[in-house]
Protein backbone atom coordinates (compact mmCIF):
# COMPACT_ATOMS: atom_id res chain seq x y z
CA UNK A 1 0.00 0.00 0.00
CA UNK A 2 0.97 3.81 -0.43
CA UNK A 3 -0.24 6.64 1.26
CA UNK A 4 0.48 10.40 0.12
CA UNK A 5 -0.66 13.32 1.71
CA UNK A 6 -2.19 16.39 -0.43
CA UNK A 7 -2.56 19.01 2.11
CA UNK A 8 -4.31 17.68 6.02
CA UNK A 9 -0.65 16.97 7.03
CA UNK A 10 0.01 18.94 10.13
CA UNK A 11 -2.79 20.65 9.44
CA UNK A 12 -6.13 21.26 9.13
CA UNK A 13 -6.30 22.10 5.86
CA UNK A 14 -6.93 20.89 2.38
CA UNK A 15 -7.98 17.83 3.44
CA UNK A 16 -7.20 15.14 0.46
CA UNK A 17 -5.27 12.19 0.61
CA UNK A 18 -4.12 9.31 -2.08
CA UNK A 19 -3.98 5.84 -1.45
CA UNK A 20 -2.91 2.91 -2.98
CA UNK A 21 -4.23 -0.55 -2.53
CA UNK A 22 -3.83 -3.37 -4.81
CA UNK A 23 -2.61 -0.88 -7.36
CA UNK A 24 -5.91 0.71 -7.21
CA UNK A 25 -5.63 4.78 -6.75
CA UNK A 26 -8.17 6.43 -4.26
CA UNK A 27 -8.52 9.44 -3.44
CA UNK A 28 -10.03 10.16 0.33
CA UNK A 29 -11.49 13.70 -0.05
CA UNK A 30 -10.72 16.43 -2.04
CA UNK A 31 -10.68 19.65 0.26
CA UNK A 32 -9.99 23.66 0.14
CA UNK A 33 -8.16 25.05 3.18
CA UNK A 34 -10.49 27.11 4.89
CA UNK A 35 -8.28 30.43 6.03
CA UNK A 36 -6.28 30.37 2.23
CA UNK A 37 -7.19 32.24 -1.22
CA UNK A 38 -6.78 31.65 -4.91
CA UNK A 39 -4.49 28.42 -5.76
CA UNK A 40 -2.70 28.80 -2.11
CA UNK A 41 -6.23 26.87 -0.95
CA UNK A 42 -5.70 23.80 -3.11
CA UNK A 43 -4.49 20.50 -2.36
CA UNK A 44 -0.91 20.11 -3.81
CA UNK A 45 -2.00 18.36 -6.79
CA UNK A 46 1.84 18.32 -8.31
CA UNK A 47 2.09 15.22 -6.02
CA UNK A 48 -0.37 13.09 -7.87
CA UNK A 49 1.84 13.16 -11.24
CA UNK A 50 2.35 9.68 -12.08
CA UNK A 51 -0.28 8.31 -10.11
CA UNK A 52 -3.89 7.24 -11.32
CA UNK A 53 -7.58 8.24 -9.17
CA UNK A 54 -9.72 5.35 -9.92
CA UNK A 55 -11.97 6.14 -7.56
CA UNK A 56 -12.63 9.32 -5.38
CA UNK A 57 -14.31 8.86 -1.77
CA UNK A 58 -16.04 11.78 0.17
CA UNK A 59 -16.54 11.29 3.89
CA UNK A 60 -18.48 14.55 4.56
CA UNK A 61 -19.05 17.97 2.99
CA UNK A 62 -17.46 20.32 4.86
CA UNK A 63 -15.31 22.60 2.66
CA UNK A 64 -12.06 21.15 3.99
CA UNK A 65 -13.07 18.14 2.65
CA UNK A 66 -15.39 18.56 -0.49
CA UNK A 67 -14.26 22.30 -2.30
CA UNK A 68 -11.77 21.18 -4.38
CA UNK A 69 -13.65 18.20 -5.90
CA UNK A 70 -14.33 19.79 -9.08
CA UNK A 71 -10.89 21.18 -9.61
CA UNK A 72 -9.53 17.60 -9.22
CA UNK A 73 -11.73 16.43 -12.22
CA UNK A 74 -10.83 18.43 -14.75
CA UNK A 75 -7.09 16.81 -14.47
CA UNK A 76 -8.34 13.40 -13.23
CA UNK A 77 -11.57 12.87 -14.84
CA UNK A 78 -12.52 9.70 -12.29
CA UNK A 79 -15.37 7.82 -13.35
CA UNK A 80 -17.07 7.37 -9.91
CA UNK A 81 -17.35 9.43 -7.11
CA UNK A 82 -18.34 8.03 -3.67
CA UNK A 83 -20.54 9.16 -0.57
CA UNK A 84 -23.16 8.53 1.37
CA UNK A 85 -26.97 9.17 0.92
CA UNK A 86 -27.20 12.26 2.85
CA UNK A 87 -23.68 14.00 1.43
CA UNK A 88 -25.61 13.79 -1.92
CA UNK A 89 -27.87 16.80 -2.10
CA UNK A 90 -25.77 18.36 0.65
CA UNK A 91 -22.38 18.28 -1.63
CA UNK A 92 -24.58 19.59 -4.64
CA UNK A 93 -25.62 22.99 -2.15
CA UNK A 94 -21.77 23.15 -0.83
CA UNK A 95 -20.22 23.31 -4.14
CA UNK A 96 -22.50 26.03 -5.90
CA UNK A 97 -22.77 27.97 -2.99
CA UNK A 98 -18.83 28.21 -2.92
CA UNK A 99 -18.87 29.05 -6.64
CA UNK A 100 -20.96 31.99 -5.46
CA UNK A 101 -18.74 32.95 -2.69
CA UNK A 102 -15.29 32.58 -4.98
CA UNK A 103 -17.61 34.77 -7.35
CA UNK A 104 -17.15 37.25 -4.71
CA UNK A 105 -13.80 37.11 -3.55
CA UNK A 106 -12.61 37.72 -6.95
CA UNK A 107 -14.59 41.19 -6.82
CA UNK A 108 -13.84 42.17 -2.84
CA UNK A 109 -10.55 40.56 -2.92
CA UNK A 110 -9.03 40.64 -6.57
CA UNK A 111 -8.53 36.95 -6.60
CA UNK A 112 -7.97 36.51 -10.59
CA UNK A 113 -7.95 33.16 -10.66
CA UNK A 114 -11.63 32.68 -8.54
CA UNK A 115 -13.96 31.22 -9.51
CA UNK A 116 -12.12 27.57 -9.55
CA UNK A 117 -15.29 26.01 -11.39
CA UNK A 118 -18.57 26.84 -12.59
CA UNK A 119 -22.50 26.60 -11.53
CA UNK A 120 -22.66 24.56 -14.69
CA UNK A 121 -19.49 22.20 -14.49
CA UNK A 122 -21.03 21.30 -10.57
CA UNK A 123 -23.79 20.50 -12.73
CA UNK A 124 -21.98 18.38 -15.34
CA UNK A 125 -20.07 16.25 -12.63
CA UNK A 126 -23.14 15.56 -10.32
CA UNK A 127 -23.97 12.71 -12.28
CA UNK A 128 -20.76 11.07 -11.43
CA UNK A 129 -21.69 10.96 -7.76
CA UNK A 130 -22.62 7.78 -6.34
CA UNK A 131 -25.02 7.96 -2.92
CA UNK A 132 -24.21 4.70 -0.92
CA UNK A 133 -26.03 3.51 2.16
CA UNK A 134 -24.45 3.52 5.59
CA UNK A 135 -23.02 -0.01 6.35
CA UNK A 136 -23.73 -1.51 3.25
CA UNK A 137 -20.56 -2.59 1.20
CA UNK A 138 -20.08 -1.23 -2.40
CA UNK A 139 -17.28 -2.16 -4.96
CA UNK A 140 -14.47 0.20 -6.07
CA UNK A 141 -13.37 -0.05 -9.83
CA UNK A 142 -9.69 -0.28 -11.05
CA UNK A 143 -8.41 0.96 -14.07
CA UNK A 144 -10.02 -1.38 -15.97
CA UNK A 145 -13.72 -0.88 -14.86
CA UNK A 146 -14.71 -3.49 -12.21
CA UNK A 147 -13.97 -7.18 -12.36
CA UNK A 148 -13.97 -10.07 -9.19
CA UNK A 149 -10.79 -8.82 -7.49
CA UNK A 150 -11.81 -5.34 -6.99
CA UNK A 151 -11.74 -3.63 -3.63
CA UNK A 152 -14.52 -3.05 -1.35
CA UNK A 153 -15.87 -0.28 0.61
CA UNK A 154 -17.96 0.54 3.33
CA UNK A 155 -19.52 3.88 4.59
CA UNK A 156 -19.34 3.67 8.41
CA UNK A 157 -21.08 6.61 10.21
CA UNK A 158 -18.78 9.25 11.51
CA UNK A 159 -21.30 11.47 13.70
CA UNK A 160 -19.89 14.75 12.89
CA UNK A 161 -22.55 16.03 11.07
CA UNK A 162 -25.56 14.70 8.82
CA UNK A 163 -24.26 12.39 6.02
CA UNK A 164 -20.30 12.42 7.65
CA UNK A 165 -18.65 8.98 7.36
CA UNK A 166 -15.81 6.97 8.23
CA UNK A 167 -14.62 5.05 5.19
CA UNK A 168 -13.76 1.36 5.44
CA UNK A 169 -11.52 -0.27 2.36
CA UNK A 170 -11.16 -3.45 2.25
CA UNK A 171 -7.80 -5.10 0.08
CA UNK A 172 -5.92 -8.11 -0.57
CA UNK A 173 -2.97 -5.56 0.45
CA UNK A 174 -4.82 -4.90 3.99
CA UNK A 175 -8.06 -3.41 5.54
CA UNK A 176 -7.84 0.59 5.76
CA UNK A 177 -10.06 2.89 7.80
CA UNK A 178 -10.21 6.58 7.40
CA UNK A 179 -11.98 8.01 9.86
CA UNK A 180 -12.31 11.16 8.39
CA UNK A 181 -14.17 14.05 10.74
CA UNK A 182 -15.45 12.20 13.67
CA UNK A 183 -16.98 12.52 16.85
CA UNK A 184 -17.53 9.69 19.09
CA UNK A 185 -19.43 11.21 21.63
CA UNK A 186 -23.42 12.07 20.84
CA UNK A 187 -23.98 15.43 19.41
CA UNK A 188 -27.53 17.05 20.26
CA UNK A 189 -28.77 15.99 16.86
CA UNK A 190 -26.50 13.61 15.60
CA UNK A 191 -25.93 10.05 18.07
CA UNK A 192 -21.98 9.47 18.13
CA UNK A 193 -19.88 7.35 15.49
CA UNK A 194 -19.86 4.10 14.51
CA UNK A 195 -16.21 2.36 14.01
CA UNK A 196 -15.30 -1.19 12.13
CA UNK A 197 -15.32 -4.02 13.94
CA UNK A 198 -13.01 -6.05 11.85
CA UNK A 199 -8.98 -5.90 12.59
CA UNK A 200 -7.73 -2.86 10.49
CA UNK A 201 -4.14 -2.78 9.11
CA UNK A 202 -4.14 0.95 8.56
CA UNK A 203 -5.73 3.49 10.27
CA UNK A 204 -5.62 7.13 9.27
CA UNK A 205 -6.82 8.93 11.92
CA UNK A 206 -8.03 12.99 12.06
CA UNK A 207 -6.19 14.86 15.54
CA UNK A 208 -8.19 18.24 15.41
CA UNK A 209 -8.48 18.68 18.81
CA UNK A 210 -6.08 16.83 20.39
CA UNK A 211 -3.71 20.21 21.44
CA UNK A 212 -6.67 21.19 23.72
CA UNK A 213 -6.59 20.11 27.00
CA UNK A 214 -9.44 22.40 27.42
CA UNK A 215 -12.14 20.07 24.81
CA UNK A 216 -11.03 16.99 26.89
CA UNK A 217 -12.52 18.36 29.89
CA UNK A 218 -15.47 20.63 29.01
CA UNK A 219 -18.76 18.92 29.64
CA UNK A 220 -20.92 19.66 27.15
CA UNK A 221 -24.17 19.49 29.42
CA UNK A 222 -22.21 22.34 31.56
CA UNK A 223 -21.21 24.24 28.34
CA UNK A 224 -25.12 24.90 27.56
CA UNK A 225 -25.83 25.55 31.00
CA UNK A 226 -23.14 28.43 30.58
CA UNK A 227 -24.66 29.47 27.09
CA UNK A 228 -28.00 30.01 28.41
CA UNK A 229 -26.85 32.18 30.86
CA UNK A 230 -24.64 34.46 29.08
CA UNK A 231 -27.27 34.38 26.74
CA UNK A 232 -29.89 36.41 29.33
CA UNK A 233 -27.45 38.07 30.65
CA UNK A 234 -26.96 39.75 27.45
CA UNK A 235 -30.56 39.90 26.10
CA UNK A 236 -31.96 41.48 29.77
CA UNK A 237 -29.52 43.87 28.97
CA UNK A 238 -31.15 45.20 25.53
CA UNK A 239 -28.30 43.45 23.43
CA UNK A 240 -28.13 40.73 20.56
CA UNK A 241 -26.22 37.76 20.86
CA UNK A 242 -24.25 37.00 17.87
CA UNK A 243 -23.31 32.86 17.22
CA UNK A 244 -20.87 32.70 14.18
CA UNK A 245 -21.05 29.09 12.90
CA UNK A 246 -20.97 26.84 10.03
CA UNK A 247 -23.58 26.43 7.97
CA UNK A 248 -23.78 22.89 7.87
CA UNK A 249 -23.76 20.82 11.08
CA UNK A 250 -22.80 23.35 13.98
CA UNK A 251 -25.78 25.52 12.87
CA UNK A 252 -28.03 22.76 12.83
CA UNK A 253 -26.77 21.65 16.59
CA UNK A 254 -27.25 24.95 17.84
CA UNK A 255 -30.66 25.80 16.66
CA UNK A 256 -31.69 22.52 18.49
CA UNK A 257 -30.07 23.83 21.64
CA UNK A 258 -31.58 27.21 21.66
CA UNK A 259 -34.69 25.61 21.20
CA UNK A 260 -34.39 23.14 24.10
CA UNK A 261 -33.36 26.77 26.16
CA UNK A 262 -36.29 28.38 24.93
CA UNK A 263 -39.21 25.52 25.74
CA UNK A 264 -37.40 25.16 29.40
CA UNK A 265 -37.90 28.97 29.63
CA UNK A 266 -33.99 28.99 30.08
CA UNK A 267 -33.65 31.74 27.47
CA UNK A 268 -35.98 34.47 26.75
CA UNK A 269 -38.68 33.84 23.94
CA UNK A 270 -36.59 36.27 21.56
CA UNK A 271 -36.32 36.45 17.55
CA UNK A 272 -33.69 33.89 15.96
CA UNK A 273 -31.77 34.84 12.98
CA UNK A 274 -30.79 32.38 10.55
CA UNK A 275 -28.68 32.92 7.44
CA UNK A 276 -29.46 31.59 4.23
CA UNK A 277 -27.17 28.69 3.87
CA UNK A 278 -28.05 28.01 7.20
CA UNK A 279 -31.96 27.18 6.10
CA UNK A 280 -31.12 25.35 3.23
CA UNK A 281 -29.20 22.48 4.91
CA UNK A 282 -31.53 22.41 8.13
CA UNK A 283 -34.14 21.61 5.55
CA UNK A 284 -31.73 18.31 3.94
CA UNK A 285 -31.53 17.54 7.94
CA UNK A 286 -35.20 17.08 7.84
CA UNK A 287 -35.43 15.44 4.63
CA UNK A 288 -33.49 12.44 6.59
CA UNK A 289 -34.36 12.71 9.91
CA UNK A 290 -35.38 9.00 9.89
CA UNK A 291 -32.93 7.63 7.88
CA UNK A 292 -29.94 8.89 9.98
CA UNK A 293 -29.17 7.75 13.82
CA UNK A 294 -30.82 10.73 15.72
CA UNK A 295 -30.83 11.79 19.37
CA UNK A 296 -34.53 12.78 18.61
CA UNK A 297 -36.18 11.56 15.16
CA UNK A 298 -39.00 13.39 16.07
CA UNK A 299 -36.70 17.01 15.95
CA UNK A 300 -37.79 18.83 12.98
CA UNK A 301 -35.85 22.11 12.19
CA UNK A 302 -39.05 23.40 10.39
CA UNK A 303 -40.48 23.49 13.42
CA UNK A 304 -38.31 25.83 15.22
CA UNK A 305 -39.12 29.17 14.68
CA UNK A 306 -36.09 31.18 12.75
CA UNK A 307 -36.15 34.42 10.67
CA UNK A 308 -34.10 34.99 7.83
CA UNK A 309 -30.95 37.27 8.54
CA UNK A 310 -30.65 38.30 4.55
CA UNK A 311 -28.23 40.63 3.29
CA UNK A 312 -30.68 43.47 3.33
CA UNK A 313 -31.16 43.52 6.99
CA UNK A 314 -27.19 41.71 7.86
CA UNK A 315 -25.42 45.20 7.41
CA UNK A 316 -27.57 47.28 8.67
CA UNK A 317 -28.97 48.26 12.83
CA UNK A 318 -31.86 46.48 11.99
CA UNK A 319 -31.09 43.29 12.88
CA UNK A 320 -29.64 44.97 16.79
CA UNK A 321 -32.47 47.28 16.84
CA UNK A 322 -34.47 44.99 19.69
CA UNK A 323 -32.91 41.65 21.75
CA UNK A 324 -32.41 38.46 19.64
CA UNK A 325 -30.34 35.98 18.72
CA UNK A 326 -27.86 35.87 15.19
CA UNK A 327 -26.63 32.42 14.05
CA UNK A 328 -24.45 32.92 11.06
CA UNK A 329 -21.54 32.46 9.31
CA UNK A 330 -18.62 31.93 9.40
CA UNK A 331 -17.85 30.04 12.68
CA UNK A 332 -14.31 31.21 12.33
CA UNK A 333 -15.06 34.80 11.39
CA UNK A 334 -13.41 34.87 7.73
CA UNK A 335 -13.46 38.00 6.15
CA UNK A 336 -16.61 39.38 4.11
CA UNK A 337 -19.00 36.37 5.65
CA UNK A 338 -22.45 37.49 7.49
CA UNK A 339 -20.96 36.72 11.08
CA UNK A 340 -17.83 39.21 10.12
CA UNK A 341 -19.99 41.78 8.90
CA UNK A 342 -21.81 41.86 11.80
CA UNK A 343 -19.14 41.57 14.60
CA UNK A 344 -17.86 44.74 13.18
CA UNK A 345 -21.07 46.57 13.83
CA UNK A 346 -21.67 44.73 17.22
CA UNK A 347 -18.00 45.40 18.85
CA UNK A 348 -18.19 48.78 20.29
CA UNK A 349 -21.20 48.34 21.77
CA UNK A 350 -21.21 46.83 25.28
CA UNK A 351 -25.31 45.87 25.23
CA UNK A 352 -24.16 42.72 22.90
CA UNK A 353 -22.01 39.16 23.26
CA UNK A 354 -20.13 37.36 20.61
CA UNK A 355 -20.27 33.87 21.55
CA UNK A 356 -18.26 31.71 19.60
CA UNK A 357 -19.16 27.67 19.25
CA UNK A 358 -16.67 25.76 17.31
CA UNK A 359 -12.73 25.68 16.79
CA UNK A 360 -10.88 28.59 16.18
CA UNK A 361 -7.92 27.86 13.71
CA UNK A 362 -5.26 30.59 14.77
CA UNK A 363 -4.45 33.34 12.11
CA UNK A 364 -8.20 33.67 11.65
CA UNK A 365 -10.08 37.06 12.41
CA UNK A 366 -12.50 35.07 15.19
CA UNK A 367 -8.95 33.89 16.94
CA UNK A 368 -7.56 37.45 16.70
CA UNK A 369 -10.48 38.88 18.47
CA UNK A 370 -11.52 36.32 20.81
CA UNK A 371 -7.49 36.58 22.11
CA UNK A 372 -7.34 40.38 21.83
CA UNK A 373 -7.70 41.57 25.51
CA UNK A 374 -10.90 43.74 25.84
CA UNK A 375 -11.17 47.85 25.05
CA UNK A 376 -7.95 47.28 22.86
CA UNK A 377 -8.07 47.36 19.01
CA UNK A 378 -8.12 44.04 16.71
CA UNK A 379 -8.66 44.17 12.65
CA UNK A 380 -11.40 41.49 11.75
CA UNK A 381 -11.53 42.95 8.34
CA UNK A 382 -8.33 44.26 6.77
CA UNK A 383 -9.83 46.17 4.46
CA UNK A 384 -11.56 48.13 7.12
CA UNK A 385 -9.81 50.26 10.44
CA UNK A 386 -9.73 48.27 13.24
CA UNK A 387 -11.81 48.74 16.24
CA UNK A 388 -12.38 48.69 19.77
CA UNK A 389 -13.36 45.16 21.28
CA UNK A 390 -16.03 46.63 23.74
CA UNK A 391 -18.64 43.57 23.39
CA UNK A 392 -18.26 40.53 25.68
CA UNK A 393 -16.42 37.78 23.64
CA UNK A 394 -16.83 34.52 24.58
CA UNK A 395 -16.33 30.70 23.84
CA UNK A 396 -17.88 27.82 24.24
CA UNK A 397 -17.25 24.22 23.74
CA UNK A 398 -19.38 21.84 21.11
CA UNK A 399 -17.74 19.90 19.32
CA UNK A 400 -18.33 17.90 16.45
CA UNK A 401 -14.90 16.17 16.93
CA UNK A 402 -13.74 13.84 19.41
CA UNK A 403 -11.51 15.02 22.18
CA UNK A 404 -8.35 13.46 22.54
CA UNK A 405 -8.98 10.54 25.03
CA UNK A 406 -11.54 9.47 22.77
CA UNK A 407 -8.92 9.78 19.61
CA UNK A 408 -6.88 7.51 21.81
CA UNK A 409 -9.96 4.95 22.54
CA UNK A 410 -10.36 4.58 18.89
CA UNK A 411 -6.59 3.56 18.90
CA UNK A 412 -6.96 1.31 21.63
CA UNK A 413 -10.51 -0.25 20.15
CA UNK A 414 -9.03 -0.85 16.33
CA UNK A 415 -5.85 -1.61 17.58
CA UNK A 416 -4.53 -1.23 13.72
CA UNK A 417 -1.18 -1.53 12.88
CA UNK A 418 -0.30 1.52 11.55
CA UNK A 419 -1.59 4.68 12.48
CA UNK A 420 -0.99 7.59 10.09
CA UNK A 421 -2.35 10.64 11.48
CA UNK A 422 -3.68 13.58 9.80
CA UNK A 423 -6.19 16.54 10.29
CA UNK A 424 -4.60 18.43 12.97
CA UNK A 425 -2.00 21.21 13.89
CA UNK A 426 1.57 19.97 14.41
CA UNK A 427 1.12 20.40 17.98
CA UNK A 428 -2.02 17.99 18.27
CA UNK A 429 -0.60 15.09 15.97
CA UNK A 430 2.79 15.71 17.74
CA UNK A 431 0.53 14.66 21.13
CA UNK A 432 -1.51 11.65 19.75
CA UNK A 433 1.97 10.37 18.37
CA UNK A 434 3.73 10.29 21.92
CA UNK A 435 0.26 8.87 23.41
CA UNK A 436 0.52 6.16 21.33
CA UNK A 437 3.97 5.52 21.56
CA UNK A 438 3.52 5.79 25.52
CA UNK A 439 0.36 3.17 25.20
CA UNK A 440 3.37 0.62 23.89
CA UNK A 441 0.69 -1.88 21.92
CA UNK A 442 2.96 -2.31 18.99
CA UNK A 443 0.89 0.27 16.93
CA UNK A 444 3.19 1.83 14.23
CA UNK A 445 2.65 5.74 14.65
CA UNK A 446 3.05 7.59 10.55
CA UNK A 447 2.93 11.24 10.46
CA UNK A 448 2.88 12.03 6.82
CA UNK A 449 4.56 15.34 5.28
CA UNK A 450 2.31 17.14 2.61
CA UNK A 451 3.46 15.39 -1.10
CA UNK A 452 5.94 13.01 -0.02
CA UNK A 453 4.40 9.14 -0.97
CA UNK A 454 4.69 6.76 2.03
CA UNK A 455 4.84 2.92 1.35
CA UNK A 456 3.50 0.78 4.21
ZN1 LIG B 1 -15.87 18.52 9.09
ZN1 LIG C 1 -12.39 18.72 8.55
Amino acid sequence: MKFTALGGAGEVGANSYHLEVDGTGILLDAGVHPKRYGMESLPLLEALRRKEIHAILISHCHIDHLGALPVILKYFPTQRIFMTGPSFPISMRMLHNTVTVMERLKEEKGVSEYPFYTHQEIDMISNLFQAMEYGKPFRIPSMNGYHREELEGVFLDAGHILGSAGALIRGKEGTVFYTGDTCRHDQTVIKGAIYPKEKIDLLILENTLCSSVEAERKKRGNEIQRLAAEIRRVITRGGTVLIPTFALGRTQEILSILDRLKKRDRIPDVPILVSGMGKVFSKIYDRFALQTRRKDPELLFKNIQTQSLNSKNSLTRRSFKKPGIIVATSGMLSEKTPANQLTYGMLENPKHGIFFVGYLDEDTPGFQLLNTPPGKEVTIDSSLPPRKKVCDVLTFRFSAHSHRKEILQIVEELAPKKVILVHGEKGSVGWTAEMIREMDSGVDVIIPETGKEITL
